[in-house]
């Protein structure tokens, strides 16, 4: 069989879900209820989360079936693609075999709609009549608005304002699947309110806009909150990708020595690598696992490893998870997707435990290497994607330099085609690097949140 684009049948779209937390050597500490400082138990989210997402998140179970009704939903695109990238190794000129795994052919673009219909589902199944989220550039948000218009649910979404006048396509799509978009900070809620009586002109933050989706949810019985990345059950529903990967690389005897993605919150990353990450751990497989930043957002690579709060106003649970702090805004780099402070606790405790290495990648090599990709492979890789091309194409070149044919693997986690802006600022020379002062990262650490008993 040739390797040039493997696909599977429908009836290959997998039946469960992977949970890593079934393996892991060491889990990351609870999440801890940002009052008391105690570990959150199942109550304290049933004010925002159904209890099926729940029992996901904090489940020790190795597979849980993906519901029929969720699968059917999944028809739409999957089996996703795996593509061999033939024409970007002749490029290269490397010896290295380089496949990726293409979620662009989503109808929202990108991954995420694997697991928007997954929550908005189980929502529907509890009664609940509509959902709030928070986006940044407009892909969740318009995944969620996606997956609650199949499921008949309302969905109101906080979108940082900066993105919502900057990236109007992505607001149209959110309403023409009958989303309710607000630029955030909005009037709407008491944290929002309060940002605007500080600061007039705030443009808003990925931060900023959980906590006014959260406060929304959390003051309406009806209504329920919903997070596209860092969560434990997200992770699990997007490892749909890996599953089918492995699927697909055994169908042309393929097995990665690297695996390779970008990191915004972590949840295409682990969806494509954990179900690889098991065979290490449980089968002493020695495949490299490599997770991409951008260096304006440099979590992994110079964040610290403590509790803090997902959100500006601190209202959600505090994480145990590599973060820049909760108030650190990065620049505004175009791949909007990994503009977060922290990253998702199953993620970092691997970061931690040295199976998984993170890298951070500046945005003007970052689009050197999308635009070579788009021009050898015939596709324009969503900003965030393009940072793992990046760290590919590095990978690529090493292997020449070693004259090692080694197989890479990664995840093309959505396309450009809405991001044609930022294409637009590096063609015109416009693109600029930010890396982040050190005093700026320890001023900001320096105000996470001291946590009674935690020993960070
Ligand atoms: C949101 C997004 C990301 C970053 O989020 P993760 O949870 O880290 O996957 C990456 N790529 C695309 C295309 C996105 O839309």
């Amino acid at each position: 069989m040739s390797d040039y684009r493997v696909l599977l049948t429908e009836e290959e779209i997998p039946r469960y879900w992977y949970n890593i937390q079934a393996d892991m050597p060491n889990l990351p500490p609870p999440p801890l209820h940002p009052g008391t400082g105690q570990p959150v138990g199942p109550q304290d989210l049933a004010a925002i989360f159904p209890t099926e997402l729940i029992r996901q998140e904090m489940s020790r179970e190795r597979w849980i079936e993906i519901p029929e009704e969720v699968r059917e939903i999944y028809r739409l695109w999957r089996p996703t693609p795996l593509h061999r990238a033939f024409r970007l190794e002749k490029a290269l000129n490397t010896p290295a075999r380089i496949y990726y795994k293409y979620e662009g052919t989503s109808p929202a673009g990108s991954h995420k709609l694997n697991t928007a219909a997954a929550q908005a589902y189980y929502n529907k199944k509890e009664g609940v009549r509509r959902l709030t989220t928070e986006t940044g550039a407009g892909q969740w948000g318009s995944a969620l608005a996606m997956a609650c218009r199949f499921f008949g649910l309302d969905c109101t979404v906080y979108m940082v304002k900066v993105s919502y006048y900057q990236k109007p396509y992505r607001r149209v799509l959110m309403e023409t699947f009958g989303a309710e978009v607000l630029p955030s900070p909005s009037e709407r809620t008491a944290a929002g309110r309060r940002i605007l009586e500080e600061h007039p002109d705030s443009p808003g933050s990925l931060g900023i806009a959980i906590s006014e989706a959260v406060e929304d949810a959390a003051t309406h019985g009806d209504t329920n909150y919903s997070l596209g990345s860092v969560l434990n059950h997200v992770l699990l529903h997007q490892t749909v990708v890996g599953l089918e990967a492995k699927a697909q690389m055994e169908k042309v005897d393929a097995y990665p020595d690297v695996v390779v993605g970008c990191v915004g919150g972590g949840s295409n990353y682990a969806g494509l690598a954990f179900p690889f990450v098991h065979d290490r751990l449980v089968n002493g497989t020695r495949t490299r696992f490599v997770a991409v930043e951008p260096t304006a957002c440099p979590t992994l690579t110079r964040g610290k490893l403590a509790y803090d709060h997902g959100d500006v106003a601190g209202l959600t649970p505090l994480l145990y998870m590599y973060t820049l702090g909760k108030d650190f805004v990065p620049p505004g780099i175009h791949a909007g997707g990994l503009r977060y402070h922290g990253d998702a606790p199953l993620l970092c405790q691997l970061v931690y435990d040295g199976i998984v290495e993170p890298v951070a990648c500046n945005q003007r090599p970052v689009f050197e290497a999308a635009a070579l990709f788009a021009r050898t492979e015939g596709i324009v890789p969503a900003p965030e994607a393009a940072h793992a091309v990046r760290a590919v194409i590095d990978e690529a070149l090493r292997c020449r330099e070693a004259g090692e044919a080694r197989t890479i693997l990664f995840n093309l986690s959505g396309h450009g085609y809405l991001d044609l802006a930022a294409y637009d600022a590096y063609l015109q020379g416009k693109l600029e690097d930010y890396p982040l002062p050190e005093e700026e990262l320890q001023a900001s650490l320096g105000r996470l949140p001291r946590v009674p008993g935690a020993a960070s």
